[in-house]
């Protein structure tokens, strides 16, 4: 299985993390293209032919990224992780992106216990009901907020959740670590900024 768009190379990954999940297969010469590396032979400004980048042909079928690769953990996966530091993500918001690398950063400066790092879909109302159930005074279900907020899992229970937002900082995820596993994390001399 391909794990990059075969004409650009661009991670699939990379692709489902901008909200790009379509992709097109060309039933000339089967080849995958996705979003951005299919031709658009634009015949007024709102109408496009699509055609294949390699051969030309405009018989394309439009398939999802979701259906065979998912950048997502599933909440069964997660709680099996034992130790882990989950993010809720969604695409369309800019708060996911920016707290992904920053959190990911602090927990390889943790000395001893390394979790796992996964991310939940929050677009999915299983996900957001389950966090719900997990944090009632904190979380809500009814529709995802975007702010790329962390929970973390200790012995495969949810033990803490913290809002992300724009002003997380590493800082925070290593102290909250700390807390959650024991003072096994590198040294460092800043305050305890609490939740
Ligand atoms: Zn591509
Ligand atoms: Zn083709």
């Amino acid at each position: 299985m391909n794990d990059a768009c075969e004409h650009c190379g661009v991670l699939y990954a990379d692709l489902q993390h901008a909200g790009l999940n379509e992709l097109h297969r060309c039933r000339a010469c089967s080849a995958e293209s996705c979003d951005k590396c299919v031709t658009h032979e634009y015949v007024s400004s709102q109408v496009a032919f699509l055609h294949c980048p390699k051969c030309g042909s405009d018989r394309l079928d439009k398939l999802d990224l979701r259906d065979r690769f998912s950048i997502f953990t599933s909440l069964a996966d997660l709680i099996a992780k034992s130790d882990a530091v989950a993010m809720l993500y969604v695409s369309w918001s800019a708060y996911p992106r920016r707290n992904e690398p920053i959190t990911i950063a602090a927990l390889e400066k943790l000395d001893t216990s390394r979790p796992h790092f996964a991310l939940l879909d929050e677009e999915d109302s299983g996900v957001r009901t389950a966090v719900a159930d997990w944090f009632p005074e904190i979380a809500n279900a009814d529709v995802p907020l975007g702010n790329g907020s962390l929970i973390w899992i200790s012995s495969g229970h949810p033990v803490v959740y913290r809002h992300g937002g724009p002003y997380l900082a590493l800082l925070d995820v290593l102290e909250t670590s700390r807390q959650v596993w024991g003072n096994n994390a590198m040294h460092d001399e800043s305050p305890s900024r609490g939740y």
